[in-house]
């Protein structure tokens, strides 16, 4: 079962668009990549209907990234 993934906000794709931590800081958020939020797990990106088919970039936040995926 998946969670649903959210779409970031236009203005600023860096933030979760849930709880607006800075998920992303690592790179300039791609719109063919998911992040995922460090703080509340929340998964997002620029077309959710396209989610499966994108690539998972899990955390990005250098602060709080546990598995390294390069
Ligand atoms: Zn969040
Ligand atoms: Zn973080």
């Amino acid at each position: 079962m998946e969670k649903s993934v959210y779409r970031w906000n236009s203005d600023k794709p860096y933030r979760c668009p849930d709880c607006y931590a800075v998920a992303v800081n690592m790179e300039i958020p791609r719109w063919w990549r998911v992040y995922t939020c460090c703080k509340c797990g929340t998964r997002f990106t620029r077309w959710p209907v396209l989610a499966r088919f994108l690539r998972d970039a899990g955390v990005q936040c250098s602060f709080h990234r546990e598995r390294g995926t390069a």
